[in-house]
């Protein structure tokens, strides 16, 4: 692999002051003498703290502001690679940008456990000999899980936990033979891709797009480009040559997944394509695996990561290209802990790597599609589907015709195409964007709903737990007999349709039909997700019911009806990006049918079919749409084209909340003298979460302006009192 260019770091030798980034959660850097030996700009070092020692990096030269007689030196040098300049700068950058304190964003760019202990080995557990004599569903599980994962390291704990049993099912495997415990080196490297391995035939926009970015990746320096085609116009196809070319560069690739369900389907893929896996990256992959993938990006030797968001924070020695699929989704915008949102930061990391980044959409974000309108970002267009089959037909089915019963939701028309694709062996899926049973549960003497005690929600019935879920804080309660309010007997109902509710009409309606529920509650884990996903896949369902993990880029061949239970969930939200996401959605769910050459149909129930963004998506008018959408918010001066910061002020004590939250609107000056508007303080749509009562304010300023210095020396104005949080949340997605 060729050197990055030389980085000319300053190093500082014993005594010398050194300012040090640590993990602890203070508000900046720390002075320490240096230790003996030299000692690099970057490097990852050990210091003590209070009674404590804590993780941190060489960060600069020391400011000389602890009494010299009370400086400590650095303890001891961590054996990993340095920081690099770059990584800094980003971190610092991504800090500034998303006024969040540079060590939290330290503890984001090193999330492994003992990082810089001297590599060692690991227990882990491996099939050996043959199957117990006697089997039970338990081991069935571990074996089972240790067969689909050859390649993996498994911790007892962790196999344990994957496979659904106790240790001892492990130990007693172990101790039939049936298992063996092996101690192998912690961090293996990685197999090379090979960018050739695979040639495949691109049609002729494939091939145009492909030499553009080939040529993008060659350059050496940051670009961006959109790249937009409808589903399975064969952008995956395209954006894997951008790799391939990095790979023969010598350049490391980072591709953005917005789910992790997708990744497995995604690295067979990749496998198929250059060889032999590359390094994989969320939550759900193990410590160990962990642990091997940060310290070979540090490395420069793990040639490409698929992962999540947090994989944009991994240390990267050369980072060539970044890849973002499904640029739009917003799961790319973490809106707990550090608010940031990952497509904006991939192009900041981007731009300081001098990388490539190519996002890719059917649908993309308003932010993204003007970016590329502008000529700040390229554009690349893949026109049709590949091999030329057909997208889906759209229809409206106008619910005012319908006059349905009560607790019914499946209108006429949908019902006969289901039965045809039933008659023929073809699947239909039902989206409908709510968990659970019921939205509502209404007492039918007095009125009441039921509600969440910790929060301003009502709960959701959730019939197939038999319980009632809060949707905001997870609380949950069993199914009252009696009204809590009235106390009358019997009268509880269901109030309006989610996901379990409409596979009840879906089995009274068609009772032969197979049916699978898809939702963040039908299964336990990503496997069994991924399983789930796969039996579907396989045709073992002719009926699948879905909430918006159904709507996401799986590949269902046999599925060529997708019914739209209520289009206009979500249009009357007043939320900026209401009619952004309906219209994303709704294009996505509609590209889930007729992938593969037969011909979908999708049907779209709806109470407004004469609303704009409803015709927009039924005429297919794409560009039609986001012209309308932009000039409206340009006319308005929202984003893109303007800047929002959301600030919530939360506290258990209502008075003392909402007192701030007025001190803070009251004492703006800092921000009316940048231009930016305030707004609020008002209760926040969601008044109270988990029992805190939350206040909202929102800052609107001009892109130009110097929103981020502004909100942080305006906050600096303040104490903010003990139980009581502020949080800001630059360019935000939620407005609860
Ligand atoms: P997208 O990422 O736009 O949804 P994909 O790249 O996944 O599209 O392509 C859709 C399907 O078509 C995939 O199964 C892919 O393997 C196949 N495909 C795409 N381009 C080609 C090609 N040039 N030759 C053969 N198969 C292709
Ligand atoms: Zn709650």
């Amino acid at each position: 692999m060729e050197n990055p260019p030389n980085e000319s770091e300053s190093t500082f030798r014993e005594g010398e002051l050194v300012s040090v980034l640590t993990t602890a959660p203070l508000d900046g850097c720390l002075d320490y003498r240096a230790p003996s030996g030299e000692i690099e700009l970057g490097q990852f070092v050990e210091v003590p703290l209070g009674p404590r020692k804590v993780k941190g990096v060489v960060w600069g030269v020391g400011e000389g502001t602890i009494d010299s007689k009370k400086l400590k030196s650095v303890a001891g040098k961590l054996d990993i690679p340095p920081m690099r300049r770059e990584m800094r700068e980003f971190l610092e950058r991504a800090s500034a940008y998303t006024v969040t304190p540079l060590p939290a964003m330290l503890r984001l760019a090193t999330r492994v456990s003992d990082l810089g202990s001297p590599q060692s080995t690991v227990i882990a557990y491996k099939l050996d000999g043959l199957p117990p004599a006697r089997m039970t569903p338990a081991r069935i599980r571990v074996i089972d899980t240790l067969r689909k994962n050859k390649d993996k390291k498994f911790s007892i704990g962790e196999l344990a936990k994957r496979a659904g049993v106790s240790a001892s099912v492990i130990k007693a495997l172990q101790q039939a033979g049936t298992l063996r415990r092996i101690e192998t080196p912690r961090e293996t490297d990685f197999p090379e891709l090979a960018p050739d391995f695979q040639r495949i035939e691109l049609n002729e926009a494939q091939a145009a797009a492909a030499a553009a970015l080939r040529a993008g990746v060659g350059a050496g320096r940051f670009s961006a480009t959109l790249l937009k085609g409808v589903t399975g116009s064969g952008k995956t196809e395209v954006y894997l040559e951008a790799v391939a070319e990095a790979i023969r560069r010598g350049r490391q690739s980072l591709v953005l997944l917005p789910e992790i369900a997708l990744t497995s389907e995604f690295l067979k893929r990749v496998a198929a394509k250059f060889g032999a896996l590359p390094g994989e990256w969320h939550s759900q992959v193990t410590q160990a695996e962990r642990r091997r993938v940060w310290r070979k990006a540090a490395e420069g030797s793990v040639q490409l990561v698929v992962g999540a968001r947090s994989a944009l924070y991994l240390p990267f020695r050369d980072l060539g290209l970044i890849v973002i699929d499904e640029e739009h989704d917003i799961s790319y915008k973490q809106d707990d802990g550090i608010l940031y949102n990952a497509r904006d930061m991939a192009v900041l990391r981007a731009s300081i790597a001098g990388a490539k980044i190519v996002l890719a959409s059917a649908t993309p974000s308003l932010e993204t599609w003007a970016n590329a309108g502008s000529g700040k970002y390229r554009r690349l267009d893949l026109p049709a589907r590949f091999r030329g089959a057909a997208l889906p037909e759209m229809n409206a089915v106008d619910m005012r015709q319908e006059n349905l019963e009560s607790g019914r939701w499946i209108s006429g028309p949908l019902a006969i195409e289901m039965r045809s694709r039933l008659a023929i062996g073809e699947q239909s899926l039902l989206f409908l964007n709510r968990r659970g049973y019921a939205p509502v549960t209404v007492c039918r003497a007095c009125g009441h709903q039921i509600g969440c005690k910790n929060c301003d929600a009502r709960m959701v019935e959730h019939r197939f737990r038999n319980q009632l879920m809060c949707h905001q804080c997870g609380a949950s309660t069993s199914i009252p007999s009696k009204c809590p309010s009235c106390e009358r007997e019997g009268k509880l109902t269901p109030v309006g349709p989610g996901v379990e509710r409409l596979t009840e009409e879906v089995k009274h309606l068609f009772p032969e039909a197979r049916i699978a529920e898809l939702s963040s509650d039908s299964a336990s884990s990503a496997l069994a997700f991924r399983e789930l996903l796969d039996s579907i896949s396989a045709g073992e369902a002719d009926i699948v019911i879905g909430t918006q993990m159904a709507a996401k880029g799986h590949n269902f061949p046999m599925l060529t009806l997708v019914g739209v239970i209520d289009a206009d969930l979500g249009l009357n939200g007043s939320d900026l990006r209401a009619a952004e996401r309906t219209f994303q959605l709704m294009h996505q769910v509609a590209g889930r049918a007729g992938r593969t050459g037969l011909r979908g149909l999708a049907l779209l129930q709806t109470w407004q079919p004469d609303h704009p963004v409803m015709q927009a998506i039924l005429s297919g008018d794409d560009e039609g749409f986001w012209r309308v959408e932009a000039a409206e918010r340009e006319v308005a001066g929202v984003p893109p084209f303007g800047r929002f910061a959301g600030i919530v002020v939360s506290g258990t004590n209502e008075a003392r909340v909402r007192e701030l939250a007025r001190d803070l609107v009251g004492n703006s000056q800092i921000l009316s003298r940048i231009g930016a508007e305030v707004y609020g303080p008002a209760p926040a749509p969601i008044a109270r979460i988990r029992g805190r009562v939350r206040f909202r304010i929102l800052v609107k300023a001009a892109k130009t302006a110097p929103l981020q210095a502004a909100l942080v020396r305006w906050q600096c104005q303040f104490k903010i009192p003990s139980g009581i949080r502020m949080s800001i949340d630059i360019d935000p997605f939620r407005f609860y």
